[in-house]
C-alpha cells in the first residue's frame, strides 16, 4: 500500500513516517510541503492508496488540500490529523465527505500509532491496493452529444410525508445511460452542462420527460407532486417560465403538480433577473423549493428574497443528527426559520431507522432518502408505491 504523509513538523513526519514502517507499510512518502505532495500526487503512476494530512500547514491548509484532493478526484483513503479542537476535526471529516472524499478517519495529535495502523488495516483489508480508477470525467463534447442522442434518463425518488406515511411526490434525478460507462450520475455532467451553455438544453430535456411521465402516471390515477431540479443558471432566460407553463398545458399536466427545485452552486449574477423569472414561475402556479438549505449560496439571503415554498434541509445536517448535537442545533434552526416563513419541510438524506426515527419526533413534513427509497426509473415506482402502503416503515 502506497501512502503519502503530510505534516510540516519535520520532527512529527519523521515519527509517524518510521512507526507506519516499523508497523509494516513500507511504501510511505513524507512531504513537508502540501504542495509538494499534491505534485506528486498529479504524478499517475505513483497514486497513493491513503492521505494521512495534517490540517494546519503553512503552505496550503488541509480544508484547501482537501478542495484540491476532490478536484483530484482522489479515490483512496483519507485520514486527517489534527492539534486543534474536536469541532475542527469533525468539520473538516465532513467537508471531506461533501467532496466526496472517503475519509477513513480523524486522529487527534500526537496521533496514537496503533489508532492509525487500525485504521490502514481496515482499509487495506477492504480495498484492492493497487490502482484506483478516477470517475472518468466528461467534456462538454461528450454531454452534448448524450444530449443530441437522447441518452439522458429520469430516476425517480420518492418523498414521503412523515406523518401520515403517505407519497407525497417525487425528485426527478438525472442519469446518463452511456454507451459504455453504464449509468453515470448527475454529478459527473452537470457542472459541465452550467460552465458550456448546455444547461437549458439539459433541463428541457429532464422536464419534458417529467412532464411526459406524469401524464402517463395521471392516466393510471397516480397524482402526485414532480420535483425537477433546476440550475441557477437556467434562471437567465426571461422565456423561461411561458416555455414550462406551455410545455406543461400541451402535457395536460397541470402547474401546480411541479415542483422546481433550485439550489445555487455559486454565487447568482443577476439577482433582479433570477427573482423576476422565479416570481413569476410561481405566479403560474408552478411551487418553488430551496435545495441543500444550509450549504454553498443557499442561505437566508435567498429566504428573504425569493419566493419559495418548500425548504429542503441538506442530507449533511440529516443523517445522523440524532446523535449529532451540532448537527441537530443546525436541524432545529432551518425548521424554525422555515416554519416562520410558512415554508414545507423536507428532510433528505434519510439513511437508516434511526434517522427516519428521529425524523417523526420533530417538526419536519417530508422525508427522502435511501432508508426510504433509492432512486428508480420510472417503471418501478408504481410496485413501489403498493409495497410501501402495504408496509410503510
Ligand atoms: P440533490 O438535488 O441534492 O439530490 C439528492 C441527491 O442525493 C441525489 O444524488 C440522490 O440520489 C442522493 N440521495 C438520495 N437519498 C440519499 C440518502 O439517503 N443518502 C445519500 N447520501 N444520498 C442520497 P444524485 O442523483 O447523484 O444527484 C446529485 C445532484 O445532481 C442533485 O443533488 C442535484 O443537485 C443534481 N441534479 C440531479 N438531476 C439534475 C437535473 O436534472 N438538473 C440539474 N440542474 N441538476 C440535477
Ligand atoms: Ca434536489
Ligand atoms: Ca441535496
Amino acid at each position: 500500500m502506497n501512502i503519502l504523509l503530510i505534516d510540516d513538523e519535520p520532527f512529527s513526519l519523521k515519527l509517524l513516517q518510521r512507526q507506519l514502517r516499523n508497523a509494516g507499510f513500507d511504501r510511505v512518502f513524507g512531504f513537508e510541503y502540501a504542495r509538494e505532495a499534491l505534485a506528486a500526487l498529479q504524478a499517475e503512476d505513483a497514486r497513493p492508496d491513503v492521505i494521512i494530512c495534517d490540517l494546519q500547514m503553512p503552505d496550503l491548509d488541509g480544508i484547501e488540500m482537501l478542495r484540491h484532493l476532490a478536484q483530484a478526484q482522489f479515490a483512496g483513503g483519507l485520514v486527517l490529523i489534527s492539534g486543534e479542537d474536536e469541532r475542527v476535526l469533525q468539520t473538516a471529516q465532513r467537508l471531506a465527505h461533501a467532496h466526496q472524499l472517503h475519509v477513513l478517519g480523524a486522529l487527534h495529535k500526537p496521533v496514537e500509532p496503533r489508532r492509525l495502523t487500525r485504521l490502514l488495516e481496515q482499509h487495506s483489508s477492504r480495498v484492492p491496493s493497487r490502482n484506483h480508477n478516477p470517475r472518468p470525467s466528461y467534456d462538454a463534447g461528450q454531454v452534448k452529444r448524450a444530449l443530441q442522442q437522447n441518452e439522458l434518463i429520469n430516476f425517480y425518488q420518492p418523498k414521503v410525508d412523515v406523518g401520515r406515511g403517505t407519497v407525497s411526490g417525487v425528485e426527478t434525478l438525472v442519469r446518463w445511460l452511456h454507451p459504455t460507462d453504464g449509468l453515470v450520475g448527475p454529478d459527473q455532467f452537470i457542472a459541465t452542462a452550467e460552465e458550456n451553455g448546455l444547461i437549458d438544453a439539459l433541463t428541457k430535456t429532464v422536464l419534458q420527460q417529467a412532464l411526459t411521465q406524469m401524464k402517463s402516471w395521471r392516466e393510471t390515477g397516480m397524482n402526485f407532486q414532480v420535483a425537477v431540479n433546476i440550475s441557477m443558471d437556467n434562471l437567465v432566460n426571461l422565456e423561461f417560465p411561458d416555455w414550462l407553463a406551455d410545455s406543461a398545458r400541451d402535457a395536460g399536466v397541470q402547474a401546480s403538480s411541479l415542483l422546481l427545485e433550485v439550489t445555487e452552486s455559486r454565487l447568482m449574477r443577476n439577482r433582479l433577473l433570477v427573482l423576476d423569472i422565479l416570481t413569476r414561475l410561481r405566479l403560474k402556479g408552478i411551487s418553488l423549493s430551496i435545495d441543500d438549505f444550509g450549504t454553498g449560496f443557499s442561505s437566508l439571503a435567498q429566504l428573504r428574497d425569493l419566493p419559495f415554498d418548500e425548504l429542503k434541509i441538506d442530507q449533511s445536517f440529516v443523517h445522523g443528527a440524532w446523535r449529532d448535537p451540532s448537527l441537530r442545533t443546525f436541524f432545529d434552526g432551518s425548521c424554525n426559520i422555515g416554519r416562520q416563513i410558512g415554508l414545507k419541510i423536507v428532510a433528505e438524506g434519510v439513511e437508516d431507522q434511526s434517522d427516519w426515527q428521529f425524523l417523526r419526533e420533530v417538526d419536519c413534513d417530508l422525508a427522502q432518502g435511501y432508508f426510504i427509497a433509492r432512486p428508480m426509473p420510472a417503471e418501478q415506482l408504481p410496485d413501489w408505491i403498493s409495497d410501501w402502503s402495504r408496509h410503510p416503515n
